[in-house]
């Protein structure tokens, strides 16, 4: 039975929740969204329809014909269908790393079989547009239909619509997509979603005005899939950056896009690997899992951080989310637990994108809150500050104390044992500072009841705090202070050296670039506060690398300042010694070849991986000569 449209309107807003429906009700409305889809006027998102509502009927209904069958392209075209040049295969999903490292563990049992040694495994990732797909032969324009016959909309291209790149026809699948910022601007009023206006395109009526000028304005297009972007690579590069890889793929182009395809280069191997019915097997498409979920909140509990801020954490019934058990979740403030409702009962949509932590998107149905009036660490009385509730006993609550201290040695990042138990467990023997710490001897420790050997370890690993070489910006970000992050305090130590920073006025502060005046105040006045706890620390000798100021690197002229170089091999003196040489002029050292790297300098006995992936990227190869030519500087031989 059908649904009434107010009804469809109230799942669409969540007024009413899922668990509400009858299994009927729900099926119902999945059925009307993958209708509304096939026309081209959704009524939810894919990401919804994939997502939240497919899941919810797979788990009532597991056997609903709408859950087997594979919807055809179907309405919308009255023309015959016509065979396509070529097949055209969907291609297979996943939506975790866990089932990438999957696929990638088949290719390489199929190059084991066709003896092709891994390192020579090639792979592509491209964008995944968000269009209408089709198939360009250089004369007619079809749908992708049903894979192997599709409808002719050669009509498109003889509406003007130019090829993506101002590339030629006929070169193949690509997608009809419009450009996401002209969208934006000149097309979000009358059209929901990008997918909307792009199937406009080809329909058989007469095109409005707004879609003939999309056209005229080059931001409608067929882009073909070989016009897009490219990132290749090897195996062991995917696996150790697909965070990044995807990241940056997804943001190469100006079109909708959700999810990145990933596919084999290698002829042989592609041969191998073959396709079934469906989908050729050395192709993948990583879509980023938005999962989402409504949950009901069991209740709100207020947490202090080291700044006083007091954050509201959710306790939720528990939930599987992107495979995961879900628990807990941040309410971010309590002007949004006041706003939203967010109390103990109330329900939440939580969602979860690839691996990041899951999120509250929206409280669904709230519930009376519980709004602490106390710290439940110090029993301050609490105050709001704008959207923020805090205590504002700074110096003394001890939430705050033990969050201060533990965020120095988490900042500093090289050292182990100064984790929350351990400051928590110094806390009760009257340790309220890091000085205090750095002062402890293995004696003291043990009058606190640790572990003999915890003794030592603890006292050996504040010696290795202080002896390995770390930034300065880190060892001054690791006070905490406010607008004085690792990014700000590199940038202060560009312009000042770490010895005259407590000497700064709010003049010399603010005019370094990228600090506003209200930053300038507040890290004048932070200085202020640390200065007395960074002259007890400076006494054990902190390891520091000084950053280079700004001043000096300006005076580098060299052709070589400012880019992005890495050495590699056997160098006729000290590698490390080259490498603090190039810092110090102004060339930024990094370890891994990327396509933002600017040279690989190449000494004797180089891995044949490393020229590998710098061919690959188009990265410029010089050697030990060619680069010391370029800087036109000796480095002395150790
Ligand atoms: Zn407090």
């Amino acid at each position: 039975m059908a649904l009434s449209s107010s009804i469809i309107n109230q799942i669409i807003q969540q007024e009413v929740l899922l668990d509400d429906l009858s299994d009927d009700d729900l099926a119902s409305f999945c059925q009307t969204a993958n209708l509304t889809y096939r026309t081209g006027k959704p009524i939810v998102s894919d990401q919804d329809y994939d997502f939240i509502y497919l899941p919810a009927l797979k788990q009532r209904l597991p056997h609903h014909p709408l859950l087997q069958s594979i919807e055809p392209e179907g309405q919308g075209f009255s023309e015959e269908k016509v065979l396509l040049p070529e097949i055209m295969l969907s291609t297979d999903k996943a939506y975790s790393w866990e089932e990438i490292s999957k696929w990638i563990e088949r290719l390489e049992k199929s190059a084991v079989e066709i003896d092709l040694e891994l390192s020579l495994i090639q792979i592509k990732a491209t964008p995944k547009l968000d269009g209408f797909a089709g198939f360009d032969d250089g004369t007619r324009l079809y749908t992708r239909g049903d894979g192997k016959k599709g409808s002719d909309i050669t009509r498109v291209f003889d509406r003007g619509l130019h090829v993506y790149n101002d590339s030629e026809r006929g070169q193949g699948a690509g997608e009809i997509m419009v450009k996401k910022s002209y969208f934006e601007v000149f097309l979000s009023q009358d059209y929901e979603y990008p997918r909307n206006f792009q199937a406009s395109l080809i329909k058989e009526k007469a095109l409005d005005i707004k879609a003939q000028q999309a056209i005229l304005d080059k931001a409608a297009l067929f882009v073909p899939f070989t016009q897009l972007p490219t990132w290749l690579g090897g195996i062991n590069e995917l696996s150790n950056q697909f965070e990044r890889i995807v990241e940056n793929v997804l943001s190469t182009v100006d079109f909708d896009v959700d999810g990145v395809v990933l596919e084999v280069t290698n002829d042989d191997l592609k041969i191998q690997m073959g396709a079934n019915r469906k989908f050729h097997r050395w192709q993948i498409a990583f879509k980023e899992n938005k999962d989402k979920a409504q949950v009901k909140v069991l209740s709100v509990t207020p947490q202090v951080g080291r700044t006083g801020k007091i954050t509201p954490v959710v306790e939720l019934e528990p939930t599987l989310l992107s495979g995961a058990t879900i628990v807990r979740a941040t309410g971010h403030h309590y002007g949004l637990v006041k706003e939203q409702g967010l109390g103990s009962g109330s329900v939440i949509e939580l969602i979860r994108s690839g691996l990041v932590i899951p999120k509250i998107n929206q409280v669904l149905k709230s519930a009376p809150v519980d709004i602490p009036e106390i710290c439940p660490s110090c029993g301050e009385k609490l105050q709001w500050k704008s959207d923020f509730l805090m205590c504002p006993n700074h110096s003394i609550c001890p939430a705050q104390v033990i969050g201060k201290m533990e965020y120095f040695f988490k900042i500093l990042a090289n050292n182990n044992g100064f984790g929350i138990a351990t400051i928590e467990k110094l806390y009760e023997h009257g340790i309220r500072k890091v000085s205090q710490i750095y002062a402890l001897s293995i004696d003291d420790l043990n009058i606190m009841d640790f572990g003999e050997k915890t003794c030592t370890n603890l006292v050996n690993q504040l010696k290795r705090s202080t002896s390995e070489q770390i930034e300065d910006w880190r060892f001054l970000a690791a006070f905490g202070v406010a607008r004085m992050g690792t990014g700000n305090c590199e940038n202060l130590l560009k312009s000042y050296p770490i010895n005259t920073i407590f000497e700064l006025n709010l003049e010399q502060v603010s005019t370094i670039d990228g600090f506003a005046t209200l930053t300038a105040q507040m890290i004048v006045t932070g200085l202020d506060s640390i200065q007395s706890e960074f002259e007890l620390l400076s006494q054990y000798h902190f390891n520091l690398e000084l950053t280079p100021l700004q001043k000096y690197l300006a005076k580098f002229t060299h052709s070589l300042s400012g880019k992005k170089i890495i050495f590699t091999g056997k160098m006729s003196g000290s590698r490390e010694e080259m490498k603090k040489h190039a810092k110090s002029i102004g060339i930024q050292v990094v370890s891994s070849v990327s396509a933002k790297t600017d040279y690989l300098v190449i000494g004797e006995k180089v891995g044949q991986k490393k020229i590998e992936s710098a061919e690959k990227f188009g990265v410029e190869i010089l050697t030990e000569t060619d680069y010391l030519a370029l800087i036109k500087l000796q480095i002395t031989k150790k």
